[in-house]
């Protein structure tokens, strides 16, 4: 079958965590937008996306086109714009402040009530943006290695949420990363964005493959598999490039 998109997560699947884009994954994306539609989509921030991808790419303008960046789990979707050299946001889709507070408010009172608020911090615990807010146990800056120890099981992070989401049940609340909760409208995941994208590109969901690390129940890539999309499971950057590499025929 002919496919048009490739469409990726970005942490532990084109990058390390949190972590830019190594010049290989870049070399072999670039080439890649020469020959598809790609597509990039995480619960992370547009900002997240310019520090971890688009400052590494080197593609040319052209070949930027074919890049779709769907920040916040494609509540937001930007171009590139050829005239200006630069990346710009098409559409957004936005929480209110009425919203923000309210979410703020649960996520303090969950994480009070379940004791999350005593463990040592790295930085800020809650950060709200336009069309998402994100709790994290151990603050923003956490280092990987506290972060992956902190709740290796999940059952922290799903306590947190269950007791959120009973106080905002009209807002859809997340596992997010290895220690945080996210919280967004009702339906906002990566099966969203996905939804969206086809619309964008007028392609059906055979059109497309999806590369991702946690594409298992549960895990922040399982909706796109749920949805009916076919997909490939990776652990590591390293895995997508040969991934790539094949689909590139260079292996
Ligand atoms: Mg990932």
């Amino acid at each position: 079958m002919k496919r048009r998109v490739i469409a990726f997560d970005l942490d532990n699947t084109l990058t390390d965590s949190k972590s830019p884009l190594v010049d290989e994954m870049a070399d072999l994306l670039d080439r890649l937008l020469l020959r598809f539609q790609v597509c990039v989509i995480s619960g992370g921030t547009f900002e997240q996306f310019q520090k971890q991808l688009l400052h590494g790419l080197k593609a040319a303008p052209d070949a930027l086109r074919a890049l779709h960046v769907m920040p916040t789990c494609g509540t937001r979707y930007y171009r590139f714009d050829i005239a200006t050299r630069s990346w710009r946001l098409v559409y957004a889709e936005d929480l209110t402040d009425v919203q923000k507070t309210k979410i703020v408010a649960a996520l303090t009172k969950g994480a009070d009530a379940l004791g999350y608020r005593g463990s040592r911090l790295w930085g800020r615990r809650s950060k709200t943006e336009a069309a998402r807010s994100r709790f994290s146990a151990l603050g923003q800056e956490a280092p990987i290695a506290e972060t992956e120890a902190w709740d290796p099981d999940g059952g922290k992070k799903r306590k947190l949420r269950d007791y959120v989401a009973k106080l905002i049940p009209e807002l859809g609340v997340r596992v997010g990363g290895s220690t945080s909760i996210d919280v967004t409208k009702h339906g906002i995941d990566k099966a969203y964005g996905i939804n969206k994208l086809l619309v964008l590109l007028d392609a059906a969901k055979q059109d497309v493959i999806f590369v991702g690390d946690r594409l298992s129940k549960g895990g922040n890539d399982y909706p796109v598999k749920a949805m009916g999309v076919d997909c490939l499971a990776v652990s590591r950057w390293q895995d997508t490039a040969l991934v790539i590499q094949t689909m590139l025929g260079v292996t």
